[in-house]
């Protein structure tokens, strides 16, 4: 989920997607998408915590600190009830489609960063900090929850829930599994049988071109 900037040396005739000045000499370009950013922006501008994209100058920055592009705002799930309905969906697609249905069940908790990091923190001491960590499957004594970061865009928010939706049922299913290959594999496969079901095909094409061995457990 990384997002991948290209650079051009070509000059094209479009204008810059964040400062809307006349690329003249050279841009970049994020995998997938039409936007073209000048050298500048890319050097100067904060970048979209969703998608890594520099920021016009109409951005939004999240209570947390977290940077939205006027693109990934558009969709952002940032209300409660708005996220848990677009849960409750995105597991009863996974749940029809590849028919992993839980017995236990799973709790679901929308977090900022902050929370999030404290959790995976205290769960787990395999991680840095400086991974980047969107959502979470975690099993506390009884408590099976899964965590997601408010403010994801829609189609972003949908695959960390079908991601780690996956964890949820592996630690039902196989909990004795500790291969981190296997585990992290079949989760980022049930998001990328998501994608399809949805109809997402690009997103889904992005997923198979991604570095996965740097994606952390999630
Ligand atoms: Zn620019
Ligand atoms: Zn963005
Ligand atoms: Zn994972």
């Amino acid at each position: 989920m990384t997002a991948h900037l290209t650079h051009t040396a070509q000059p094209a005739r479009e204008r810059c997607a964040a400062c809307a000045r006349l690329l003249t000499h050279g841009y970049f370009f994020l995998r997938d998408r039409s936007d073209r950013y000048c050298p500048e922006c890319i050097a100067s501008r904060p970048r979209c915590d969703a998608c890594a994209a520099p920021v016009g100058d109409q951005h939004w920055t999240l209570h947390d600190g977290r940077v939205l592009c006027a693109r990934c705002h558009t969709t952002a799930i940032i209300d409660l009830d708005v996220a848990r309905e677009l849960y409750e969906q995105t597991v009863a697609a996974v749940t029809a489609q590849l028919g992993l249905a839980l017995r236990i069940g799973v709790e679901f908790r929308l977090v900022d960063a902050p929370t999030l990091t404290g959790i995976r923190a205290a769960g787990s001491g395999e991680h840095t900090a400086a991974e980047k960590t969107l959502g979470l499957y975690q099993r506390q004594g009884r408590l099976r929850a899964i965590y997601l970061l408010y403010g994801l865009p829609k189609l972003l928010f949908r695959t960390v829930v079908a991601h780690e939706y996956a964890h949820a049922w592996q630690g039902e299913a196989c909990p004795l599994l500790e291969d981190d290959r296997l585990r992290e594999g079949f989760a980022e496969w049930v998001a990328y049988r998501h994608l399809l079901y949805l109809g997402c095909t690009r997103a889904a094409q992005r997923m198979l071109a991604s570095s996965h061995p740097a994606r952390p457990r999630l």
